[in-house]
């Protein structure tokens, strides 16, 4: 080589480029190479797999993948804002949209790929976008504002992705897919009916075996869509997410080979037919495969730049694990190895749990010994544990199933991190190893997860391995006897009880304020709801106020709850579940009115359902009028008191449960805590209001009452235990506020009471030491707390309906021109309900 200083130059500055240039620097490349970059984009470098967290918690500086004056510091030279338009190979250079001519001793194309809009006529009208770059969000959004339906046109990873951010921009939210099922490259027919079960329960309506024929524009303005089947769907605006295509033009342009349907070929040191020029990333096909993952491209950049500065040992390129675990609108999906069975000879194990709207599969040898593969909907919690099983060519348990139910057999999947091999690859995204890992933790003293993906870059990428990360740190400082950390999150280094701590003392009154003085960042999903809460619970201001909307979940935002096919369930209180017939023709009146189904729910209330968005202020206007206050079926609050007749009617009872069952309804409504809470009052041992299945249950004694407490029904069923017998009524309401503070105050986001009271280190005979006893000497401020709480308590749909500003909200929706057309509902038993896909195909309402 000449003595002179190289040029390598990098056409494309996204994930991989990026990649590759921190490599070269990180190898020593800047004493022998100028490293220069062309950045079509208007910003440098950012983190495109986080893509959608610009429409939550992320601002485009957040998202960027460069440290601040990593190009300057390092002389490399960056062409901004600035395409390259053509490669003269013979001469070695390159020309830019701009006019920049540069000559290169090396190439890298890092030039990515492009959303495919399929070939359908319409397909650029206005109201039509990608979803590929910040800028098509920032679009996307300006126009949701002036759209209430979105379409997106493809039900692959990305599509469901775009759907999620479409529903959270306020959007009634479809997906049009093409084959007959979601994902078709990553699950199977049964994961997929699953996963569309889940996302349709979520308010996203999905169409599958949908061929689009024409995008249809009314008055310059997108109306609807046409389908091969002659259905048709109205929209206002439709994002394509059918895939992507390799941005190959310049390599076309240039004559270098090219696979037959695109895509820049390479061979395993990354170089194409043109030795001088390398691809790298989703422009590049190899053995005629283009990875539309980031993981093999920073593989790639590992391989090209190893290459490009002849290390001894250079890593090969041999094409990459397209294993994926993704949280899909909040449902889990993961999807690795052989997950279609095509090893000769393999058997696959399935579990499916339609109650749970769960999906498990396993693809294993033909022997049985060794995992190949996978599938997981619903629930993939089991997906690091079976990934490195799989990678590590670890021997399966005898009975493979109890890796998918652990409870059948007794334990949990049957691998600690402990067991695995310091070669195990746990971060697949940045190619991060176990030993990796643990050295860090050890050699410099790593103790929290942002100190430990940040040195080490686990877990940075589509975040499948965090739990695995988490378990290493963990077991780690375990090892050396370090106190292990709980944090919220990433943006605040505390517990959620150390949290709530700070917020009480500081008499800290907004999320904004909290993440000033204590936490960084601009706070996430996990974050922003667990404070709301603890605001809630501590303050009582109402969750609609300026200040807390942005923290709530759907049902909070709307104070209803939504249902599967996208409208609200509507239930008022009914303290004790005693009501009046006045009061019970009122809600007939307001179901007919309004035509809504109604069903009488365990909680003893009455539950409406079918409400649009529009129609919930005028429903609680209604109810509010007849004496009705918001049940908070839709909060992590308290839910109900239900109760027998007790004495009043009962030979057997041998109290007034009812009265007392209202008494602790009236005291404790409203009050939000890390999840739902649960009450019920019995009129004797026969326990016929189930009080010993609730978060806090009383059952009438001849003498007075006994308080059971932490109990739940739903999944995991708990029996409550015994706090305290015979008491009298105020004791009673005494130790009940207590608990429940005490509960709010020191459990773990959305963790029940049951959870919480079974890590209580010491158990029953501590609660009862800290409820009874006063052990820690906070009875009084915990009592004073649940007197503040009763003191300010405000109905919260009195308060939306009367006050303006929350109304803006509604009012978005209120008196919709017209009613939603993709809702369909069949008579049952004299009353509608949700038609199904079968019955919606031959009403063929969709048009
Ligand atoms: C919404 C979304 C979610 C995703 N989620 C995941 C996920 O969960 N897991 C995962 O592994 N992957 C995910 N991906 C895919 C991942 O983002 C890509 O694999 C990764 O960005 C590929 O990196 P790249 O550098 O090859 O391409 P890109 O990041 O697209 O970068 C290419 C850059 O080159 C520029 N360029 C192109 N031509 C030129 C030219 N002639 N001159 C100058 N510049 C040029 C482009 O403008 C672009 O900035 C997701 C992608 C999207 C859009
Ligand atoms: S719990 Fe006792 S008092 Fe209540 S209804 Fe049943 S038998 Fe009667």
């Amino acid at each position: 080589m000449p003595n002179r200083k190289q040029n390598l130059v990098v056409v494309g500055n996204g994930m991989v480029g990026h990649r590759l240039l921190e490599l070269m620097v990180e190898k020593g490349a800047t004493d022998r190479w100028n490293l220069i970059t062309f950045c079509e984009e208007p910003r440098v470098a950012y983190d495109r797999v986080s893509l959608s967290r610009y429409f939550m918690d992320m601002t485009a500086a957040d998202l960027t993948l460069v440290e601040p004056g990593f190009y300057q510091a390092n002389g490399i030279q960056i062409y901004m804002h600035d395409r390259v338009v053509e490669i003269d190979r013979e001469r070695q250079l390159v020309r830019s949209a701009n006019g920049v001519e540069v000559a290169y001793d090396r190439l890298v194309l890092a030039t990515g790929s492009y959303p495919f809009v399929p070939p359908i006529k319409g397909n650029d009208a206005a109201g039509t976008f990608v979803y590929r770059t910040i800028e098509d969000l920032d679009a996307i959004k300006a126009y949701a504002q002036q759209s209430k339906v979105g379409v997106v046109v493809g039900g692959g990873l990305l599509g469901l992705e775009c759907a999620n951010a479409l529903k959270n921009l306020g959007l009634e939210t479809h997906v049009v897919e093409f084959a007959p099922r979601l994902m078709p490259v990553q699950i199977d027919d049964a994961g997929g009916s699953m996963l569309k079960g889940k996302i349709e329960e979520l308010g996203v309506k999905v169409h599958t075996s949908k061929v689009t024929t024409e995008i249809v524009s009314e008055n310059g303005k997108l109306a609807r869509m046409e389908f091969a089947d002659k259905t048709s769907l109205s929209t206002d605006m439709i994002v394509f997410s059918a895939g992507i295509r390799p941005r190959d033009e310049l390599a076309r342009q240039c004559g270098l080979e090219m696979g037959d349907r695109g895509g820049i070929m390479i061979d395993e040191s990354c170089q194409t037919s043109d030795p001088q020029v390398y691809a790298i990333g989703e422009c590049a096909l190899y053995q005629g495969r283009i990875f539309g993952l980031v993981a093999p491209g920073y593989q790639m950049a590992e391989v090209a730049s190893d290459h490009l500065l002849e290390v001894a040992t250079a890593q090969s390129f041999a094409g990459a694990d397209m294993s994926t675990k993704l949280k899909l609108l909040g449902v889990d999906v993961a999807s690795f190895g052989d997950n279609f069975a095509k090893t000769p000879g393999s058997k696959e194990l399935a579990v499916g749990d339609a109650v749970a709207g769960t999906y498990k599969k396993l693809v294993v040898s033909a022997d049985g010994k060794l995992l190949l593969g996978g599938i997981l909907v619903g629930d993939a919690s089991a997906y690091g544990t079976l990934l490195q099983l799989m990678q590590n060519q670890m021997p399966l348990p005898e009975n493979p199933l109890s890796l998918l139910v652990p409870a059948t057999a007794g334990a949990a999947p049957s691998m600690s991190v402990d067991s695995l091999p310091d070669t195990a690859q746990i971060c697949s995204c940045n190619n991060v190893t176990k030993g990796q890992i643990c050295a860090a933790i050890q050699d410099d003293n790593l103790t929290d997860m942002p100190t430990l993906k940040k040195c080490t870059k686990a877990g940075t990428g589509c975040g499948g391995c965090v739990p695995l990360v988490k378990d290493l740190l963990q077991s780690e400082l375990k090892k050396a006897g370090v106190e292990v950390k709980n944090h919220l999150c990433e943006h605040f280094a505390y517990s959620r009880q150390e949290l709530y701590h700070l917020l009480r003392v500081g008499q800290i009154k907004s999320f904004d304020e909290l993440l000033a003085q204590h936490g960084k960042g601009h706070g996430c999903e996990i974050c922003k709801p667990a404070v709301g809460s603890m605001l809630a619970s501590s303050w009582n201001d109402h969750v609609l106020n300026t200040p807390h909307i942005g923290l709530q979940d759907t049902n909070d935002a709307f104070l209803a709850n939504i249902q599967k096919d996208g409208t609200y369930s509507v239930i008022p209180r009914v303290p004790g579940g005693e009501i009046t017939p006045e009061k019970l023709i009122v809600l007939g009146q307001v179901a007919q009115e309004f035509d809504l189904y109604t069903k009488i729910t365990g909680a003893q209330r009455v539950d409406l359902f079918g409400a649009r968005v529009d129609q919930l202020p005028l429903i609680w206007r209604r109810l509010v009028d007849a004496g009705f206050e918001s049940g908070h079926a839709y909060g992590k609050a308290l839910r109900t008191v239900k109760s027998c007749v007790g004495s009043t009617w009962c030979r057997f009872g041998v109290q007034d449960s009812t009265s007392l069952a209202i008494e602790v309804e009236l005291r404790y409504r409203g009050l939000r805590s890390p999840h739902k809470l649960k009450s019920a009052v019995s009129g004797c041992t026969r326990e016929c209001a189930e009080a010993q299945g609730k978060d806090f249950g009383i059952i009438a004694t001849e003498n007075g009452w006994n308080l059971y407490v932490c109990g739940n029904g739903g999944m995991k069923p708990q029996h409550a235990v015994l706090l305290a017998t015979d008491i009298d009524k105020e004791t009673l309401i005494k130790y009940i506020d207590r608990f429940l503070v005490f509960y709010i105050r020191t459990a773990d986001r959305l963790e029940r009471t049951s959870t919480w009271f079974n890590k209580l280190e010491g158990g029953l005979d501590y609660l009862k030491q800290v409820i009874i006893e006063d052990s820690l000497g906070i009875a009084e401020e915990l009592e004073a707390q649940m007197q503040y709480h009763v003191d300010t308590y405000q109905c919260e749909w009195q308060t939306t309906i009367e006050n303006p500003e929350k109304m803006q909200r509604f009012r978005h929706f209120v008196n919709a021109d017209a009613a939603d057309p993709s809702l369909c509902y069949v008579q049952e038993r004299g009353q509608k309900r949700p038609a199904t896909a079968a019955e919606r195909a031959t009403l063929a309402t969709v048009q």
